[in-house]
C-alpha cells in the first residue's frame, strides 16, 4: 500500500467529494471534519461513498459537447439519453479520462490509466437516436489522405471548401469535386448541418465494393450437440434441442439464414439438409482424428427450406439417443469438424457441450485434482495450445464459437476459453447443470445470442491523433496485425478496452481525437463501415485528469488487466496488484492536488470515490480471490471481464442487493413496473443482512 493513502487506524473523516473534486490542485479541499471526534479510531461505516439509487441515476440527458467543452458523461449503468453533437456516445466509447494529458509525465504522476471501452456495436437507449446510415456511392466516405482517418465532425475544410485538415494527423488534402462545398462565414460548411458524417460523432458508412474482399456472407448458424452419457443424463441434451427448436422461428432473415446441425459423442453425427428431402439424412463420421465434414455442400441448409425437417429432427434426437449414449466426447474433433463445414461461408458456431473432450482431437484431463495453493493460478491457463489454434483457425474463416457449457463437473473451460476468445465469441457457464433451474436460462441465452443485434466479418481499429498511440488491445478477438483486430462476430453486448500511450507531447490547448472503425456486414447482409469519433481537451493540470476521470472505464482496465495476468500470476500477486494501482492513484491525488488536508482524513476525488468499493469488490470477484473461487466458475468469470460493456463493470464488482422484506404488501398487485416497486439498493455488507430477511440480489 502506498505510503499515506488511507490511513487505517487514524481518525477519519470524509470531506464532501464534491466540494473535493471542484478543488484547484494545490488548493485545500474544502474538507468536512464531521466525523465522530477523536473518540473512535475506526471508520464510519455510514461515511463511506457507496454505490446508492441515487448516485446510479445519472442524468436525463447527456449531450455529447457543448460549448463550454466535455463534460463527464453520467455512470454506464444508469438511465440517460445521450444525444450526439460532434462527439459519440459514452455508451460507443467510454475514455477512462474525459480531459486528456498533455504529456507522459503527467499520467505517471497520476498513475490513471489510459484507454478507451469501446463497444462498437452497443445499443441506443430509448429515446436516442439510432445510427444515420450514410451511402457516399463507389467513391465511399472521405479519408485522410495520410493516416486514413474518416471524415468526421472535426475535420477543418479551407479554401472554399476544395481542401481539408486531418484532425487525426494535420495532413492537407483536396475534397473530391462531387463532395466540395462552399464554407459559410464560420469557416463551416454550409452543409455540415445536413450531412451526419459532419456533425455527429457515430455514422454507418455503407461500405463500397473495394472495402469486400468477398461478397457479403449470409447469416449461417450451426449448432453442435453434445450427445454423451453426462450431457443426456443430465438433461441437458433434451432441453438444448427443445431449445433450439423453440428458437427456429426467431432467427432473423429466415430466407437468407443457413443453419446447420450436429451431435457428438464417441462420433459425429452431422444431418445433411438438402432441399426436397422429407427428413434429414445423418452422415457419421467415425473417424475423429482426421476429421472432415462429410457432404459439405448439405450441411447448411436455407432456414425456411428446412425449418419442418429440423423441428422434426430436434423433436426426435432426444429418444434417439435416450439408450446407452456412449460415455466419450470427441468436443475437439467435432468443434473442427464444424468447422469444416463452416470454412466456405463462415458463420456462428454454438457449442453445447456438457463433457469435457475425452477422445479425438484435445482430449483434455481432470487437472484440478491435488493442486497445490501456489500453483492453482495456473488452472485458469489453458492446458495446450491445441484449442487457440482452432479458435485461430476459426477466425480466419469468420467462423465464431459461442461455448453453452452444461457440466456436472469440472470440464476444464479454461483451455477451451480460447475457442471463444480468438472469434469474438462467449462463454456461458452452467454448472453444475440443472434443468430446472437452467433451461430457461439456457433458452434465454440462447435466444438472445440469435436475436441480439450483431455485426458480421468484422474487422476493426482505433485510431488516434498525434501524439498519442493505440499500446495495447483486451477482449475477444483475432491479433494478426499491430493495429487490425478480427472480429468473425461482434453483438451489441461486448467491448473492448484499448489502451493509449504517449508518444510525444500534445500542443497545449489542442485536442486529442480518437476514432473507432469497424468495417463489418450487417445481418441484412449489407457491408459497412461504421465509424465513432470523440474529440476530448488536452489538459497540463493534473487536478483537470482527476475531475475528468470515468469511474466505470478506469473499474473495467483494472478487472482486463486482472483478468488477462490470471493463469500466469498467483492470485495474491494480482490482488496486490490491483490494490496498488488504486491506492497509487488516491495516493498522487492526496499528494499533489489536496496536500494541505490532515494527514488523518481519507480525501478522496469526487468522480474515483467508489473506486475503493470497486477494487475490493474486483479482490473478491471469482477472477482474484483464489482457491475459494471454483477453476471453470473462474474461467467463465475471466471471459465476461474480458468483454463487458462498461454499463456491466459496476454490476460485476458491487453487485446489487435489495432487501425485499421493505416492500410492503400489494407492490406487485398494483399492476406497476416491478423493477419500480424495488427497494433502494442495500448496502453489500453483514451489517446490513438480517436473519429473517429475503434479499435479491442482481449481478
Ligand atoms: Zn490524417
Amino acid at each position: 500500500m502506498a505510503p499515506g493513502a488511507v490511513q487505517q487506524g487514524a481518525q477519519q473523516a470524509l470531506p464532501h467529494a464534491s466540494s473535493v473534486a471542484g478543488t484547484a490542485p494545490g488548493a485545500p479541499p474544502a474538507a468536512a471534519t464531521s466525523a465522530r471526534g477523536g473518540a473512535s479510531n475506526r471508520i464510519d461505516p455510514a461515511q463511506i461513498p457507496r454505490a446508492t439509487k441515487k448516485a446510479a441515476q445519472g442524468f436525463a440527458s447527456y449531450l455529447t459537447r457543448s460549448a463550454s467543452g466535455v463534460y463527464n458523461p453520467p455512470a454506464a449503468a444508469s438511465d440517460f439519453v445521450v444525444q450526439d453533437v460532434g462527439n459519440c456516445s459514452p455508451r460507443y466509447m467510454r475514455p477512462t479520462l474525459n480531459q486528456w494529458p498533455d504529456r507522459l509525465e503527467l499520467v505517471s504522476m497520476c498513475s490513471m490509466p489510459m484507454g478507451l471501452m469501446v463497444q462498437p456495436m452497443a445499443s441506443p437507449a430509448a429515446g436516442e437516436e439510432g445510427l444515420a446510415v450514410v451511402d457516399m456511392g463507389q467513391a465511399g466516405p472521405l479519408r485522410c489522405v495520410r493516416c486514413k482517418a474518416y471524415v468526421n465532425p472535426y475535420f477543418r475544410f479551407f479554401e472554399q471548401g476544395r481542401r481539408y485538415t486531418c484532425n487525426f494527423c494535420g495532413a492537407q488534402g483536396d475534397v473530391p469535386t462531387q463532395y466540395a462545398c462552399a464554407l459559410g462565414a464560420d469557416g463551416r460548411r454550409l452543409d455540415a448541418a445536413e450531412r451526419p458524417e459532419l456533425c455527429r460523432g457515430s455514422v454507418d458508412f455503407v461500405a463500397p465494393e473495394a472495402y469486400m474482399v468477398r461478397p457479403p456472407m449470409p447469416p449461417v448458424f450451426f449448432f453442435l450437440l453434445d450427445a454423451s452419457h453426462q450431457s443426456v443424463s443430465s438433461g441437458a441434451f433434451e432441453n438444448a434441442c427443445r431449445s433450439i427448436k423453440q428458437l427456429l422461428g426467431e432467427i432473423p432473415q429466415p430466407d437468407r439464414a443457413r443453419v446447420g446441425f450436429a451431435t457428438y459423442d464417441r462420433a459425429i453425427h452431422f444431418f445433411s439438409l438438402k432441399a426436397g428431402q422429407t427428413q434429414p439424412s445423418m452422415l457419421v463420421v467415425p473417424d475423429i482424428k482426421q476429421v472432415y465434414a462429410p457432404c459439405p455442400q448439405y450441411l447448411l441448409g436455407k432456414l425456411e427450406d428446412c425449418r419442418e425437417m429440423l423441428e422434426e429432427l430436434l423433436d426426435s434426437l432426444p429418444a434417439m439417443h435416450k439408450v446407452a449414449p456412449p460415455a466419450e466426447a470427441a468436443l475437439g474433433s467435432a468443434v473442427q469438424a464444424a468447422f469444416e463445414a463452416l470454412k466456405p461461408t463462415g458463420g456462428r458456431l454454438f457449442v453445447l457441450a456438457s463433457a469435457m473432450p475425452s477422445v479425438g482431437l484435445g482430449v483434455l484431463k481432470n487437472r484440478a485434482v491435488n493442486v497445490a495453493a501456489d500453483t492453482a493460478h495456473k488452472l485458469a491457463a489453458p492446458a495446450d495450445v491445441t484449442y487457440f489454434r482452432m479458435g485461430q483457425a476459426c477466425a480466419e474463416y469468420q467462423v465464431c464459437v459461442d461455448l453453452y457449457l452444461t457440466p456436472q463437473s469440472y470440464m476444464d473451460v479454461a483451455s477451451l476459453l480460447p475457442l471463444a476468445r480468438e472469434t469474438g465469441g462467449g462463454v456461458q457457464l452452467y454448472s453444475p447443470y440443472n434443468p430446472a433451474l437452467d433451461s430457461p436460462k439456457l433458452f434465454n441465452d440462447l435466444r438472445w445470442a440469435l436475436v441480439r443485434p450483431t455485426a458480421l466479418e468484422g474487422v476493426l481499429r482505433v485510431r488516434t491523433s498525434s501524439g498519442l498511440t493505440v499500446s495495447d488491445h483486451y477482449g475477444h478477438f483475432c491479433q494478426r496485425s499491430a493495429t487490425d483486430l478480427d472480429l468473425p462476430q461482434m453483438d451489441c453486448d461486448k467491448a473492448l478496452y484499448v489502451s493509449i500511450k504517449h508518444e510525444e507531447r500534445l500542443p497545449k490547448d489542442s485536442e486529442a481525437a480518437f476514432q473507432c472503425a469497424l468495417l463489418y456486414t450487417t445481418i441484412e447482409g449489407q457491408r459497412r463501415i461504421r465509424v465513432h469519433t470523440l474529440s476530448l481537451p488536452v489538459t497540463e493540470v493534473l487536478g483537470n485528469l482527476y475531475r475528468g476521470a470515468d469511474l466505470e472505464a478506469q473499474t473495467a482496465f483494472l478487472m482486463r488487466d486482472a483478468a488477462r495476468g490470471t493463469g500466469s500470476s498467483a492470485f495474491k500477486l494480482l490482488r496486490e496488484r490491483t490494490f496498488e494501482r488504486t491506492t497509487n492513484i488516491l495516493f498522487a491525488y492526496r499528494k499533489f492536488c489536496a496536500s494541505s488536508s490532515s494527514s488523518g482524513q481519507l480525501i478522496l476525488p469526487e468522480a474515483l470515490k467508489l473506486s475503493p468499493l470497486y477494487t475490493l469488490g474486483l479482490m473478491k470477484s471469482p477472477g482474484l480471490v483464489g482457491s475459494d473461487a471454483k477453476p471453470d466458475e473462474r474461467s467463465a468469470w475471466l471471459a465476461r471481464a474480458l468483454t463487458a460493456g462498461a454499463d456491466r463493470v459496476a454490476p460485476m464488482v458491487y453487485p446489487c442487493m435489495y432487501a425485499l422484506q421493505t416492500v410492503g404488501p400489494g407492490a406487485e398487485a398494483s399492476g406497476a413496473d416491478p423493477a419500480a416497486a424495488l427497494p433502494a439498493p442495500s448496502t453489500l455488507s453483514s451489517e446490513h443482512m438480517l436473519p429473517t430477511g429475503v434479499f435479491l440480489v442482481e449481478d
